[in-house]
């Protein structure tokens, strides 16, 4: 019998980590992120790791990192602290009268996950049916400031390595960039990335883009909707690729079924966590759509976990898994995840296989907090 999952106490810590690049997306620029991490004791003092993806304004999704640790705080750790489980799934059914919120319930869920494997003494990727090695990785560019400069940073990414360049794109910087950079490069894997910023007003836009080849277009309309990507998917050839409006395994099966997306990007923050991913990536394997692990500027916590995530079959195309390097100076785990040739291998150690950089990580946090739920 497998041991149980005990969690006797939680450990919070928040900081913000200075960005080495200029973020510009249709949302606007991002220069640092704010980083919310949880580590999970067990009963001999074993760790889980997890790192929270929401942000300070609810601009991706609605979730905030002010909610997400008061929910921690408030509810979530007070329900599962001082107890045991079978299994981290068992554990998140304490939280199952919680509606939404799915960015916090992960970060808790990440945790667990951690701690259980390394009490069953197995990588992570091996307990959730990963079937690689090594995954492959692509890039996302932020909005540069011309086509030249667009170019050059492709080029510069390319030298580097990445198996596939995303473009974030708004309205006024789409066509012109993609039109640029494919030029320059005819046949590399290229993808764009709207983040909801446009309509079914701006179909010319898309049917524009058809022409250039690309692997997919990435969530071009609203965050919460599937009809009118739908309406868009039947107007155009390339694929779309939903990201924002995917929160859960029924919202894929949704989308897949009205035929408003080929092609799903997973982050495990957005649907609540590994095992929704692990269901949605069910669904798309049933309607044979490819999957990707996306990315949400995580640190070396969250890194880790999407390259574990990524070794599922399913994950077919080169998710946002990056060199870690590539965003900071110092990382939040004390292991190095790099991507060489195209590919970061993934760590092999139990659970997530990286280890806390507590000093770094203490020496920035803006808040440090612990809790046995007062037993
Ligand atoms: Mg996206």
């Amino acid at each position: 019998m497998p041991p149980a999952l005990h969690i006797a106490r939680a450990e919070v810590f928040l900081l913000k980590l200075p960005l080495k690049f200029r973020f510009e997306t249709s949302f606007g620029v991002q220069t640092a992120k704010t980083v919310p991490l949880i580590v999970l004791h067990g009963a001999n003092d074993e760790v889980g790791l997890g790192e929270g993806v929401m942000e300070d304004a609810p601009m991706f999704r609605e979730e905030t990192v002010t909610g997400a640790l008061y929910l921690l705080k408030e509810l979530f750790l007070p329900a599962i602290l001082g107890q045991s489980f079978a299994n981290p799934q068992a554990m998140m059914l304490a939280l199952s009268g919680f509606r939404g919120n799915p960015m916090a319930k992960a970060m808790l869920e990440a945790a667990a996950w951690d701690l259980w494997a390394r009490g069953l003494g197995v990588p992570l990727a091996h307990l959730l049916g990963g079937v690689r090695e090594r995954v492959a990785v692509g890039v996302s560019l932020g909005i540069q400031a011309s086509e030249a400069a667009t170019v050059q940073a492709v080029e510069a990414h390319l030298a580097q390595g990445y198996r596939r360049i995303k473009l974030k794109i708004k309205p006024g910087w789409d066509v012109q960039p993609v039109a640029a950079v494919r030029a320059a490069f005819p046949d590399i894997a290229l993808t764009v990335d709207a983040n909801s910023a446009y309509s079914l007003a701006d179909t010319r836009v898309f049917q524009t883009l058809d022409a250039y080849n690309l692997d997919y277009i990435e969530q071009p309309l609203a965050y919460d909707d599937l009809q009118d990507h739908a309406a868009l998917q039947s107007r155009i050839g390339t694929p779309l690729c939903l990201d924002e409006s995917i929160v859960s395994a029924r919202a894929a099966r949704q989308a897949l079924a009205l035929d408003a997306g080929r092609v799903i990007n997973v982050k495990q923050g957005r649907v609540g966590g590994v095992a929704e991913s692990l269901r949605i990536h069910d669904v798309a394997q049933a309607f044979s759509a490819p999957l990707w692990c996306g990315g949400m500027l995580e640190s070396g916590v969250g890194r880790a976990l999407n390259i574990h995530l990524s070794t599922l079959p399913g994950f077919s195309k080169p998710g946002d898994t990056a060199s870690a390097s590539r965003y900071w100076d110092t990382d939040t785990v004390n292991e190095p995840l790099e991507m060489i040739g195209g590919y970061q291998m993934v760590p092999s150690g139990p659970g997530l296989g990286v280890s806390l950089n507590r000093e770094f990580v203490q020496s920035v946090a803006s808040e440090h907090w612990t809790t046995d739920g007062g037993r």
